[in-house]
C-alpha cells in the first residue's frame, strides 16, 4: 500500500472523525470539553446503547476529534486507535 499523501491523510482523519462515537453516560454533559458544543445522540443498534456522534473520550471528558487534537497536540488518528475506533 502506498504511503499516504497529505490529502489522503486528512481524508482519513475526516473519515475517522465521522465514525467516532462514544457511549452516553452521566459523567459528561454531552458537550465537547473544548468548544462546549453539544453532541448528537443516537441509538447504536449494534451496540444496543446510546452513543454520542463524532465524539471521542479522553481522560473522562468527551471531545470532537479535532478539538482533542487542538487541546492535546496529539495525532487524532493515534487517539482514535487507542479507543479501538
Ligand atoms: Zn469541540
Amino acid at each position: 500500500m502506498a504511503k499516504l499523501g497529505e490529502d489522503e491523510a486528512s481524508e482519513a482523519a475526516a473519515a475517522a472523525a465521522n465514525s467516532a462515537v462514544c457511549p452516553v453516560d452521566d459523567d459528561t454533559a454531552g458537550v465537547c470539553a473544548v468548544c462546549g458544543d453539544k453532541f448528537d445522540k443516537f441509538f447504536d443498534s449494534e451496540r444496543e446503547a446510546w452513543m454520542y456522534r463524532g465524539a471521542v473520550r479522553h481522560n473522562g471528558s468527551i471531545y470532537h476529534p479535532a478539538c482533542l487534537d487542538d487541546a492535546e497536540k496529539v495525532d487524532v488518528r493515534r487517539t482514535l486507535h487507542l479507543y479501538g475506533l
